[in-house]
């Protein structure tokens, strides 16, 4: 029952019964329209017959013929027996009230003037009796459908002050029968599509529905620790080759993703482990022997040292998950921020730094520039990019802060300038990349080493709020940092 229930769930189940419906309606409609084009082709063909057979009597009439000519009526018998299998009939009858002779007046409806007569089958009988015309004694619609007959009349004599109806008719059995055929026909038809229809749209619904289950298996069988595998393409270029396609390239974009958390944590845990060694050997020499105070004042200062760079490295770490967690929210919900303030605040904290270095620190902004977005966040930018612009510049040399407007339409564009040493155009497409380092960044003998994580903060923070980094640098001319922010909307 389950399974059951299970495959009238399925994609195949459902694709065969809107394929049957397709096919059963389609074909229901098609047969319909043949029906109704088949019923106007013999009725129209019967009208046709009818109304020449009119104009032939009308014209033998016309020719002088007396209408109780036995020879005109041995014709017409003779007709009429000839179409027998269409109950053909003519008759010819005063128009009440305006012919003259015996056929004039209400009752004289009656009287038949020239009626042809046919001895078998009740119906024929009928039409031809008095009765008949009795209950139709005016002058019909022509062609007009009665009592299962095709009648075909025509007013004759006008002008001669004597009128007279001709009527010409046959029976509709011939084309029931046709259309009776054809029902049947219809009905077989019908019956086989119903048997055919889901079988068939079972099957091929089964042939569209195999790569899926494919696709199934392979997405079973996916581990995180090993995402090796790949969806075949049968070269088809369809949808289900495409729906492989953009499977394969998910797959892709998850294993360098999970690759690349897999080598942050390693480098994260290596970052740490230094520190953290430093801090436990500086410890053990301190407890190894009795000291001098002074001996124990240095050896805590050094404590304290490794203690800062571990809490700045944690700090940058959380920094760097906020912000890769905060993309589209802090655009939308981020608070109005003066980008210009901001900037003034972090050109006014370096500028002790700049000056005991003999560097000049410029810094040029605009007032009333607002971005929406998290103002801790956009400060960090901005002092990881001047700290970097004073840490790599010597002594003589500028740094340089401005914000405009940019060229870009609604954004905000910062640039960071110095003429420092410089990054080697190798090192340049690597430098966002979370700890990275350039050569003389490493050196732990040097006050410019770094985390190598400042930069890849820049990026996250940058890109959370909806804006581009770019660096452009020539090793010895110096650097520049250009980051454009979209303007925020109060
Ligand atoms: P760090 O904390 O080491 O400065 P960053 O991510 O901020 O880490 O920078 C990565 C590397 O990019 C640095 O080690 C340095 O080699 C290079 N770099 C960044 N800014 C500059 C600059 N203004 N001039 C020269 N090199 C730079």
């Amino acid at each position: 029952m389950d399974r059951f229930l299970k495959a009238m769930r399925s994609l195949r189940f459902r694709l065969m019964l809107v394929n049957a419906c397709v096919v059963l309606l389609a074909s229901m409609a098609t047969l319909l329209t043949l029906r109704a084009g088949m019923q106007f082709a013999l009725l129209h063909e019967l009208d046709q017959i009818l109304s020449e057979d009119l104009s032939e009597v009308e014209l033998a009439l016309a020719a002088g013929d007396d209408a109780r000519s036995s020879e005109l009526r041995e014709q017409l018998e003779r007709k009429a027996r000839g179409h027998i299998q269409h109950r053909w009939f003519v008759q010819l009858l005063p128009v009440a009230g305006i012919s003259g002779g015996e056929a004039s007046g209400p009752d004289a409806a009656g009287t038949l003037l020239l009626a042809s007569v046919q001895a078998d089958g009740n119906r024929w009988q009928s039409v031809n009796t008095p009765a008949f015309l009795r209950d139709h004694p005016g002058p019909l619609h022509s062609p007009t459908t009665l009592e299962g007959y095709r009648i075909h009349t025509r007013t004759i004599g006008k002008g001669q002050g004597v009128l007279t109806q001709l009527r010409i008719g046959a029976s509709l059995d011939l084309i029931r029968r046709d259309l009776a055929l054809i029902d049947r026909i219809t009905g077989v038809v019908m019956v086989l599509g119903l048997i055919i229809a889901p079988l068939g749209g079972y099957a091929l619904a089964g042939v569209a529905t195999r790569p899926l289950e494919q696709i199934i298996r392979t997405a079973d069988r996916l581990r995180p620790e090993q995402l090796d595998e790949r969806l075949p393409l049968r070269g088809r270029g369809d949808e289900l080759d495409q729906l492989s396609l953009a499977f394969n390239r998910l797959l892709d974009r998850i294993a360098s993703f999970l690759e690349r958390n897999g080598d942050f944590l390693a480098n994260a845990a290596h970052e740490l482990r230094t520190p953290l060694a430093a801090l436990r050997s500086t410890a053990e020499v301190a407890l190894r022997s009795e000291r001098s105070v002074t001996e124990y004042q240095d050896l805590l200062g050094t404590i304290i040292e490794e203690g800062e760079t571990l809490e700045l490295l944690v700090n940058q770490l959380l920094l760097l998950a906020e912000s890769e967690a905060s993309v589209d929210s802090v655009v939308t919900h981020g608070e109005l921020t003066d980008l210009g303030a901001v900037i003034e605040q972090a050109c006014d904290m370096f500028a002790g730094v700049a000056e005991s270095r003999s560097i000049e620190l410029t810094c040029q902004t605009l007032p009333q520039v607002f971005v929406r977005g998290n103002r801790q966040h956009l400060r960090q930018v901005m002092n990881n990019l001047i700290d970097n612009a004073v840490k790599f510049t010597a002594s003589g040399g500028r740094v340089d802060v401005r914000l405009d407007l940019g060229p870009i339409p609604r954004t905000a564009r910062l640039v960071v300038s110095d003429t420092g040493v410089g990054i080697p155009p190798a090192d340049q497409p690597r430098l966002f990349e979370r700890f990275f380092r350039g050569e003389r960044s490493h050196r732990r003998d040097l006050p410019t080493r770094g985390t190598g994580l400042g930069l890849s903060i820049c990026e996250a923070v940058v890109k959370a709020h909806g804006g581009t980094i770019e660096v452009a640098s020539e090793p010895g001319t110096g650097s520049c940092f250009t980051v454009t922010l979209p303007l925020g909307v109060p």
